[in-house]
Formats: C-alpha cells, sequence, structure tokens
C-alpha cells in the first residue's frame, strides 16, 4: 500500500544526494517499529512517517533530515529507543530524532507559556534547524488528517498552527511551506469564511485561467524573440489566509486586490529580470505606482522578485513577478534552499549564524503581548544553555551549570534533598557541566536533612548558592539547637 517508492521518487526528480538504500533500511525499520500501529483515521501509522519523510525530500532536505522524518515518532511511540536508531543510522539522525522527540513532548498549557517554551526550545535547536524542518513537516502531515480528530483537538492544532508554527516558517522565509500550514488551519477556524471565499474566486476568476494562458504565451513569444531564455514561467494564486487577510483591510473588495493572480517570470541572471520587465512594458501597460524593485531593495525577509501590475485588455490588470531560479528557489524553499547547492560541512555554520539573526527580526512579527516580544532579544540568552525536565518543559541556566543549580531552579525542596542526578537516563554526579539539550532528573531523599556547603565549591547560579548557604545554616543551627537540649 504505502510504498517507500513514492519517496525514492520525490529523491530521484529533486535530483537529491541521497543514498537510496539507506532509505529502504530506515523505511523499513520504522515500519516494523510501527508494526500494528494505526492513526485515529485507520491508516498504518507507517503513513505517517512516509508522508512526513516525502514532505522533507520535497523542501530539498538531506540524508540525515529524511531518516529522521522516517523514525521521527518511533522512540516516542514504540519498542524502539534513540539508541537503537544511534546504532542503525549513526549520532546525527539520532540526534535530529531526540530533537524532535523533545519538542513533541512540548504540551499546551496557554499561550503564553508555550510561545515562552517554544522560544526557548528554538534557541536551543539552533544548533540545528533541521529538527524544526522535520516537526513543520510533521505537523503539514498532520494538517492534511485533521478530519479524523474531533472538533476541540482541530480547532486547537489550526490555532497553534496559525499561531506560531506559520510565523516561524514565515521568519525563516519558508513561503511555500507557511502558505500551506495557514490555508488549512484557515479551513478548519473559519470554515464559513473559508468556503465564502473560494466560492467567490471560483465564481469571478474561473475566466482568469484563460486569459492568463494567452498572456502566458505571449510573454514566452516575446522573450525568445529577445534571446532571453525563459527559466520557469507560471500562473499562481495568492494563498487563502492571505488574501482573506487582506481583504480585511480593502472594505472586502475582490476587485480591489491586484495580486489575487500572477504570472511568475523565473529567468537566469538579475541582467535579465530588468530587460524582461523592459520588454514587459513596452508590451503592456503598467499600472502607475504598483512596480517595485525587491531585487534592489529585498524585502526584510529576503524576498527578492521585481513586481509589476499591467492591463491586459479588457481593463483585466495582472501581476507579474519577475526573478532568477536563485531567488525563486529561496522564495519557495527558504533557508531550505541552500541545502541543496551548498557543500556539506559549510552548512551547519551557516544556519546557525542565519537562523540566529533570523530570531532576532521574527519577534518583530508575532504580535501577541508585549511582555513576550520584550523578552525575545537574544543578547539576554548568551552564555545561557537550555535544558529539558523529563516532563519537556526548558530551564534555561547559565553555561555550565549542574544539576544542583538545575534542582534549586526547579524548586528549593527539590534542590535541599537532593542526592543524584540523571543525565539524558544516565547517572551522572552532581557536579557535571549541563550541555545546552540535556534532559536532567533529579533524584531525592525525603529524609535528607538539607544541602551540603560543599556544592557551594562548584554550583553556578545565584538562586543555588544562597539557598544552600541559608538551608546548611539553618540545619547546623538546629543541629546545635538538638545538641544543647
Ligand atoms: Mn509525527
Amino acid at each position: 500500500m504505502f510504498s517507500v517508492n513514492e519517496l525514492l521518487n520525490i529523491i530521484e526528480r529533486e535530483n537529491l544526494k541521497v543514498d537510496k538504500n539507506l532509505i529502504r533500511l530506515a523505511f523499513d525499520f520504522a515500519k516494523e517499529a510501527h508494526k500494528g500501529q494505526t492513526r485515529i483515521s485507520g491508516e498504518p501509522y507507517i503513513n505517517h512517517s512516509l508522508e512526513t519523510a516525502k514532505i522533507l525530500a520535497k523542501y530539498h532536505l538531506d540524508q540525515d533530515t529524511i531518516i529522521a522524518g522516517l523514525l521521527h515518532d518511533v522512540p516516542e511511540d514504540t519498542e524502539k529507543t534513540l539508541d537503537d536508531i544511534k546504532k542503525e543510522f549513526g549520532k546525527d539522525v539520532a540526534h535530529l530524532v531526540e530533537g524532535i522527540t523533545k519538542l513533541g513532548k512540548l504540551k499546551y498549557r496557554g499561550i503564553e507559556r508555550y510561545l515562552e517554551n517554544l522560544r526557548k526550545m528554538f534557541i536551543a535547536m539552533a544548533s540545528d534547524i533541521r529538527v524544526i524542518f522535520i516537526k513543520f513537516a510533521d505537523r503539514l502531515h498532520n494538517l492534511k488528517t485533521l478530519n479524523a480528530l474531533p472538533p476541540a483537538k482541530q480547532e486547537r492544532i489550526a490555532r497553534e498552527t496559525l499561531e506560531i508554527y506559520a510565523p516561524i516558517a514565515n521568519r525563516l522565509g519558508i513561503w511555500q511551506m507557511k502558505g500551506k500550514l495557514e490555508d488549512i488551519s484557515f479551513k478548519y477556524l473559519y470554515p464559513q469564511e473559508y468556503h465564502a471565499l473560494v466560492k467567490q474566486l471560483e465564481e469571478k476568476y474561473s475566466e482568469r485561467d484563460e486569459m492568463l494562458k494567452r498572456l502566458k504565451q505571449k510573454i514566452t513569444t516575446e522573450l525568445k524573440k529577445e534571446g532571453i531564455k525563459i527559466i520557469e514561467i507560471s500562473g499562481r494564486t495568492k494563498d487563502l489566509w492571505s488574501l482573506y487577510k487582506k481583504l480585511q483591510t480593502h472594505d472586502n473588495e475582490l476587485m480591489r486586490i491586484h495580486d489575487i493572480v500572477a504570472l511568475r517570470v523565473v529567468v537566469p541572471a538579475i541582467a535579465d529580470c530588468y530587460r524582461t520587465l523592459g520588454i514587459i512594458h513596452n508590451k503592456w501597460r503598467p499600472i502607475p505606482n504598483r512596480f517595485k524593485d525587491y531585487i534592489s531593495q529585498p524585502k526584510p525577509n529576503g524576498y527578492q522578485s521585481l513586481h509589476t501590475t499591467i492591463f491586459c485588455g479588457d481593463g483585466k490588470t495582472v501581476e507579474v513577478q519577475i526573478r532568477t531560479q536563485e531567488m525563486h528557489l529561496t522564495a519557495e524553499y527558504g533557508i531550505a534552499a541552500h541545502w541543496h547547492y551548498d557543500e556539506r560541512g559549510s552548512i551547519k555554520f551557516n544556519k546557525k549564524v542565519e537562523w540566529m539573526q533570523e530570531l532576532t527580526k521574527w519577534r518583530e512579527e508575532i504580535k501577541d503581548d508585549q511582555k513576550y516580544l520584550d523578552s525575545l532579544k537574544i543578547d539576554v540568552f548568551q552564555d545561557r544553555i537550555f535544558v529539558f525536565t523529563p516532563q519537556g518543559d526548558v530551564i534555561d541556566l547559565p553555561e555550565d551549570s549542574t544539576p544542583i543549580d538545575f534542582a534549586y531552579h526547579i524548586h528549593t525542596e527539590i534542590g535541599d534533598k537532593a542526592i543524584a542526578a540523571r543525565i539524558n537516563n544516565q547517572m551522572a554526579s552532581l557536579d557535571t557541566a549541563i550541555k545546552s539539550g540535556d534532559m536532567v532528573e533529579i533524584v531525592t531523599d525525603k529524609n535528607r536533612k538539607g544541602p551540603n556547603r560543599d556544592w557551594l565549591k562548584f554550583v553556578k547560579t545565584h538562586a543555588a548558592r544562597d539557598k544552600i548557604k541559608q538551608n546548611s545554616q539553618k540545619s547546623i543551627w538546629e543541629a546545635i539547637k538538638d545538641f544543647r537540649k
């Protein structure tokens, strides 16, 4: 039924540098692990893993990410562990799967808390942004199969997608993904408005298809005459959610919106873009003041293209977008586009830097509450590590913090009664330096009298230091009192 060949075909078609045998192996591994499991819709669970990996391949992600996509629900939902994955597919794949497993553990507890957690999470995962792509792909497939879930859950997932995932996709410049996430969420959150808009578009714009086809033909002929090579020329319709939002600022008048339908022309070089523009303006009259040069002045999110709106007979207008192949790929796939071209090795570093820069920018776009926006200042988080509780909460601490700092951060009582720690499920001494992304668990003893003053030699946080001094003194004082009795 659900064959790995669907994934292999995409890999072939997109010309990805991926070892197909390894993909087969990962598919078989996931299939075996999820054997007998079904989704709420009744379909075999492996279909979800396969679809997630297919989305990642379509977005040109690398081999490790595609494999991690196939395996992303294995540790959480099956008998197989992260260690098994590490043995079979190496530590890089295991690291990605671990990242996605931790993200999955976050629970929604009010928007503010959720955003707070996500923010820390994304920073914690800044060393490998591929985790977030897997999460997007996972979410996109879950949205596509949302009708199997009860309405309350549909609404929660759709809202979360619209408020958190889509703005991040936008910030990362993955507009194709952003559009898809938003439009499916739109359908579930505002079904009446969604269907009304679709109907309106069908009524008013069905004849546009014909017109667009003719225009495409004419432009192709004109450009050929001038010796300009066309890499791609195609029509695109505006995404529904962004159209819906735009309509609200245009008195709900579809006719006032000029870029509902656009013609996209992809040419080899920047010089070709300007020449194409000249040829088009020479042949079709442009609407004054609608021309935008986003090549010489890119949008703040990095988007580049030339936009112009032309009259094409009967008073009808069409927006034409002219760009190079590189601009086009960047617009469709965002930073994932670079994986396709960059040398391996240089990728991680570049992505990390870009991502950190992105983070400082995307705070401008999440309009939630001011407090949240203020706290997003990246410099606050320098020299900080982000670690997980077993419940999946994210705690930030200064660099080189120890399990004792962690314990006091959670609760004074836990610090006072700590006797041992587990880091990533391994026993660790209480003075171990924790690393970003570690999961830390504190073992306590109810009967323990109080903190050990020796801990002062290695703790990093003021909170831990103060509590140790205070509570160990108290116990000495009590000991003296006891002695005097
Ligand atoms: Mn999943």
